[in-house]
């Protein structure tokens, strides 16, 4: 990755699940032997990369995309990795954000984590290191923070969370800026971690706080941003500089449009806040590819949004980031696939 190529894009599809092939689903989506491209109907497409096309993809989307983000990480670099597309698509799956749950332990989240102690070992006579990480959601352009035990969802007599104490309990905290441009998150849960189980047990722990919360919130899940981050923090040993980065590795909301998730007003409501952060995004990612905007100094949007605005000082400048654009092949879902192909084409 050199400088002009700040974002890069990847494809990921997914087969068909058993749901679709028992539908009668087909297959609407072709890749052409040896190129980053899909084609889907009379669409042509090109991208970075394009994974999944019968393979096991994730190895190799940690390998090609995420790995070299790892690295940067390490040389006080900071790093995102989104996973974009709708509901259903295999965003969770992709990034393995539902750790410990159904097959998500191949997942991108799950390898980052393998690798950063790997390499954190392989380091530890020369360099001490200090790993945080911190996992939030952002909801209706509200920040939560996953893994403040104070902010789980409380229950009723019978067992069920109820759903308006759900949203009392649970108080959003704020993004300040700091002096240097770096941005943080006022009170957020920053857990000093040691060890790869112990960073795991804090992203299966976050991971359940908003699996308890959709529940009971009509899927706030699939409208809500999942944000896991990882911080750096190196120091020679003997010297003075602290080298601190971080990677974010993010779940995007789904992006099927609002008039897919009900009528009723609250749940439209809803819907519109979510797009708010994905059009954010795509118009940030879209402003960054844009050469000469960025060398004229141009503006980037970030304050469009929760999602940009805690993103900023990873989006972008010298950070890197990769998008990973994931799509369903079924012929059912063709007009989001096509949606989707196109909101990661404005971002190359
Ligand atoms: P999203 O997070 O985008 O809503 P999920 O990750 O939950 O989507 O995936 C939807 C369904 O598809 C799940 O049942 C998941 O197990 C399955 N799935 C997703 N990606 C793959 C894949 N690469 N291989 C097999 N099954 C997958
Ligand atoms: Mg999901």
């Amino acid at each position: 990755m050199d400088d002009s190529e700040c974002v890069r894009v990847a494809v990921n599809i997914r087969p068909l699940i058993t749901t679709e092939l028992l539908n009668g689903c087909s297959d609407c989506i072709t890749v052409p032997p040896n190129e980053p491209q899909v084609h889907v109907g009379s669409h042509t497409f090109t991208y970075d990369y394009v994974f999944g096309n019968g393979g096991l993809p994730s190895l190799e989307i940690y390998e090609h995309c995420v790995a070299p983000l790892v690295d940067a990480l390490f040389s006080g670099y900071n790093a995102t990795v989104l996973a974009y597309g709708q509901t259903g698509s295999g965003k969770t799956y992709t990034m393995g954000t539902n750790y410990g749950g159904d097959g998500a332990n191949g997942g991108i989240i799950p390898r980052v984590m393998e690798n950063i102690f790997k390499k954190a070992e392989a380091t530890k006579d020369s360099t001490e290191l200090l790993i945080r990480v911190s996992f939030i959601e952002i909801f209706k352009e509200d920040v939560f923070d996953l893994l403040d035990s104070n902010s789980l969802p409380l229950q009723r007599n019978d067992g069920v969370a109820h759903a308006k104490n759900v949203a009392l309990s649970r108080a959003p905290i704020q993004i300040r800026e700091t002096d240097g441009g770096g941005i943080t998150l006022a009170g957020v849960t920053e857990a000093q971690v040691k060890t790869k189980e112990e960073m795991g047990s804090y992203l299966a722990k976050g991971s359940l706080s908003r699996a308890t919360a959709s529940t009971n919130m009509n899927s706030q899940s699939s409208r809500s941003h999942a944000i896991f981050t990882i911080t750096l923090e190196q120091k020679k040993v003997g010297g003075e500089d602290i080298l601190c980065a971080k990677l974010h590795l993010v779940d995007l909301a789904g992006s099927e449009r609002a008039k897919r998730t009900g009528a009723d007003g609250m749940r439209l409501k809803e819907g519109i806040h979510i797009n708010k952060g994905l059009f954010a995004l795509g118009n940030v990612i879209s402003a960054l590819g844009d050469e000469r905007k960025r060398k004229e100094g141009g503006h980037v949007p970030y304050r469009d949004s929760k999602l940009t605005r805690l993103l900023q000082d990873s989006l972008g400048g010298n950070s890197k980031t990769v998008m990973i654009a994931c799509v369903s092949p079924a012929d059912t879902n063709a007009e989001e696939t096509l949606n989707t192909l196109k909101y990661a084409n404005r971002a190359r």
